[in-house]
């Protein structure tokens, strides 16, 4: 094979994605994928491409999540999985410093970065353009956080354009494609659904080009790319959802009112399930853990919920001390007021909020009922 024809792509069977696995953990990558734990599918290190979850595919709706049997033998068939890529970047706890007293003196104790190159296989197009709004938060604004930084550096993405949405994905009314862009990935994954797949890899990075590179396969056919763009436009067609950007940020800017959200709060456990599984929520909390002799304190960082009445407490009370106050926020600040602060959406539509909501309750339907009242006024 030319060098050009190498650093356009690889396409071949399974065999190709054996050896891309095998190329990044030569070249001293942790390889994480979709992997079946238990009763859902999750974002899990793997070393061989059996673990993937080989016809295996999830059934999402409102409160629902189930792993269903497909008719075809492939690896990426499955919605978006049960946690994003941000746990990786943005871990739920972690500690910061330790202040330890010795003698008259006070040692100050930072924690080490633990910053693992890491590479993912199957990063979806919503996820990654959730990890633009991570970026934006601690990477590329005024502060950067080191940690999230380190991290973030160290991570390898292997996007794979989604063929099967989920019923509760609605990204391209969010801006996003069921196919990645390439700029937010080092390498771009294609899975053309078969009886005997075939899989097309083609690099988007330097970093991308070095791990094609190091790989064998066959050259990328115009026939490849005419089943390529098919399954594309088959699958965008599939997408039924839709929560139209325009639209609904000027709905959501409208409901200023707490009430406009107390028919949703009276449903609405307040359990934080919906901002614990959300790729783009950053909310964290700083605590001081002291020792029980008094000799040490350990500044520890957690995540944080806007559910939590805590989160918005200021010198003797919680700024939206009610649960419609603080549904409010999250969906306003989801889908009207993010943008305006970080220049990006807040909601890529990925619909894990309404998958895992143990009370059922869809978020894009509530925000199109916000849409069609405004409407009618
Ligand atoms: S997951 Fe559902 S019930 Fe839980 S806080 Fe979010 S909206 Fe409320
Ligand atoms: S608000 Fe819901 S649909 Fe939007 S990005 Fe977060 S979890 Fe996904």
């Amino acid at each position: 094979m030319s060098a050009e024809t190498a650093s356009k792509g690889r396409a071949g069977g399974r065999e190709l994605l054996d050896a891309l696995v095998t190329t990044l953990i030569a070249k001293g990558y942790r390889v994480m994928g979709p992997r079946r734990e238990g009763a859902a599918l999750q974002l899990e290190p793997i070393d061989d491409v059996d673990q993937l979850p080989w016809a295996v595919v999830d059934a999402q709706g409102p409160g629902r999540y189930r792993l269903e049997q497909y008719e075809q033998p492939v690896a990426f068939a499955h919605g978006p999985l049960a946690f994003s890529m941000r746990r990786l970047v943005s871990p739920p706890e972690e500690r910061l410093v330790t202040l330890r007293r010795k003698g008259a003196e006070l040692a100050v104790e930072p924690a080490a970065v633990h910053a693992r190159p890491t590479a993912v296989i199957g990063a979806k197009g919503c996820d990654l353009r959730a990890l633009r709004a991570q970026d934006a938060v601690f990477r590329d604004g005024a502060h950067p956080d080191p940690r999230y930084v380190a991290r973030r550096e160290a991570l390898f993405t292997v996007a794979v354009a989604c063929h099967r949405p989920a019923d509760t994905c609605f990204c391209v009314s969010r801006g996003g494609d069921v196919r990645p862009d390439p700029d937010d990935a080092d390498l771009l994954l294609t899975e053309l659904v078969s009886a005997s797949p075939r899989y097309l890899l083609e690099a988007s990075s330097d970093r991308g080009r070095e791990v094609l590179e190091a790989m064998p396969g066959d050259a990328i056919g115009e026939d490849d790319r005419v089943r390529a763009s098919g399954q594309d436009h088959a699958a965008r067609e599939a997408m039924v959802r839709a929560l139209p950007r325009e639209a609904a940020q000027a709905a959501l800017l409208a409901a200023e009112e707490t009430e406009d959200f107390e028919a949703v709060a009276e449903r609405c456990l307040a359990c934080q399930s919906c901002t614990a599984v959300c790729p783009t929520c950053f909310c964290l909390t700083v605590e001081e853990e002291p020792s029980y002799d008094g000799q040490a304190s350990t500044r520890v960082r957690r995540r944080d919920s806007c559910f939590s009445p805590d989160f918005s407490y200021m010198h003797g009370g919680a700024v939206r001390g009610s649960r419609a106050g603080r549904y409010r926020h999250w969906m306003r600040h989801k889908l009207a007021t993010w943008s305006g602060q970080w220049g990006l959406d807040g909601c890529v539509g990925c619909g894990r909020c309404t998958t895992w909501c143990p009370a059922g309750i869809d978020f894009v339907a509530e925000a199109t009922r916000h849409i069609q009242r405004q409407e009618e006024t």
